[in-house]
């Protein structure tokens, strides 16, 4: 470990290793990467490895799709296959209310030049007859939606991050962040380094890295359950997702069916025990909706954590009272696939001062200072 870098990203999960690998591409390889464990470890490796464009706020749909481009060339660029599919995200509505909701969510992102269908009953039917759609209304469905290995994804920036110079040291933590004049003094477990920027990309902890230079982020931790199958003939393309219905689906590559819900009742905090009901309740919803689930066994079950924000939307960019600190966290179940246009993003902000393919203004910290409006597409 040297003394001192230009840039520190603290936390090596999809984000922060996407944030080194752009700053890299840039030219900016003095960075170091640091994690408390190990690449993936954290809410990355937890989770569904879902890719959706279809959101109801238009910053998210900008920045998911701006991913989906980049996504599109990862696996070119890094040379290495992260199980990239292109399979489409099926949304499913269960009440009137939330059908009309997707109506106009479907025009505002038709708008921004994204191909979307909305699909009657029947024609879900035609194209997924195995599907139980009892209390559908109605269902949207993209086709360039999909969904990857997160492991691979991660790995991928990582290793292509360090290919270009960029250094990542595991299961070591920063403990204590000294703000100086012109530069941080970063305490970790291997050593003291400075680093004249310090981005935040520690997921469930952003709130404890912003505390250490004396930011108060608004973000919480909530656990969420998921868990997978045996693996069977590979023959479900697309993710299959409803917000009213609370579930997501989805098999991957080697025939697992991976599947996960929303618990209303779960308190703030970092908690990774998983529990019986959360198992009872998904094989009871999900073998009604999906009957070819019948038999399938179920393999694995663990938790992870999604960093929500008071508006369910991430918190991306500069300190306004701490000059140099950056932050791209509070990405509720939606980080793995935002985390190439935002690490695009962070890299073009440190090296130009501004963006070039999206725009952040919306995103920042300020906004909670006035009315904030909730993104509705969570699960
Ligand atoms: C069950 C579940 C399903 C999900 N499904 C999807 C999905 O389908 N699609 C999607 O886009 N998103 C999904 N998400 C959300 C997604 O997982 C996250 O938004 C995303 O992984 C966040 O990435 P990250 O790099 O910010 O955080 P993380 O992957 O959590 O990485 C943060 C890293 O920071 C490290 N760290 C923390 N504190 C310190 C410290 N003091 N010093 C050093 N290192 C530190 C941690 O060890 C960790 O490795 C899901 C989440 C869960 C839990």
């Amino acid at each position: 470990m040297k003394n001192s870098y230009k840039v520190a990203v603290i936390g090596a999960g999809v984000v922060g290793c996407s944030v080194a690998y752009h700053l890299a591409k840039l030219g900016i390889n003095d960075v170091v990467v640091f994690d408390k464990s190990y690449i993936s470890s954290g809410s990355t490796g937890r989770c569904a490895g879902g890719i959706r464009q279809q959101w109801s706020s238009p910053h998210n749909v900008l920045l998911a799709m701006r991913s989906v481009k980049l996504f599109e060339k990862l696996e070119s660029e890094t040379g290495m296959d992260v199980e990239y599919k292109q399979g489409g995200y099926l949304i499913l509505s269960y009440s009137e209310e939330e059908a009309e909701q997707f109506e106009k969510n479907v025009e505002m992102q038709r708008e921004l030049g994204l191909d979307v269908e909305i699909l009657s009953v029947k024609k879900v039917k035609e194209r997924y007859p195995y599907i139980d759609l009892s209390g559908v209304v109605l269902a949207t469905f993209c086709q360039t939606d999909g969904h990857a290995n997160p492991h691979l994804v991660n790995f991928a920036y990582a290793k292509s991050a360090r290919k270009l110079g960029v250094e990542i040291f595991t299961h070591t933590e920063v403990w204590g962040i000294e703000v100086k004049d012109y530069e941080f003094v970063l305490h970790t477990t291997k050593g003291k380094v400075t680093a004249q920027i310090v981005v935040n990309a520690a997921g469930p902890h952003s709130r404890e890295i912003a505390s250490m230079v004396g930011v108060d982020l608004p973000t919480e931790s909530y656990r969420h359950q998921i868990m997978v199958t045996e693996p069977v003939k590979n023959f479900f393309d697309p993710m299959a997702i409803s917000f009213s219905g609370n579930f997501y689906m989805r098999q991957t590559k080697h025939g697992q069916f991976i599947m996960g819900q929303g618990d209303p009742n779960e308190k703030p905090g970092l908690n990774y025990n998983v529990t019986f009901e959360f198992v009872e309740e998904m094989c009871k919803k999900m073998t009604r909706i999906f009957p070819f689930l019948r038999n399938v066994r179920i393999v694995r079950h663990w938790s992870g954590h999604y960093n929500m924000s008071p508006d369910a939307q991430p918190i991306i960019g500069e300190s306004t009272t701490v000059k140099n600190f950056y932050y791209a966290v509070g990405f509720s179940g939606h980080g793995f696939m935002l985390a190439p246009a935002v690490g695009e993003a962070i890299a073009e902000l440190i090296a130009y001062g501004k963006t070039l393919h999206v725009d952040l203004s919306e995103l920042n910290l300020d906004r909670f200072e006035k009315t904030v409006v909730r993104e509705r597409n969570v699960v």
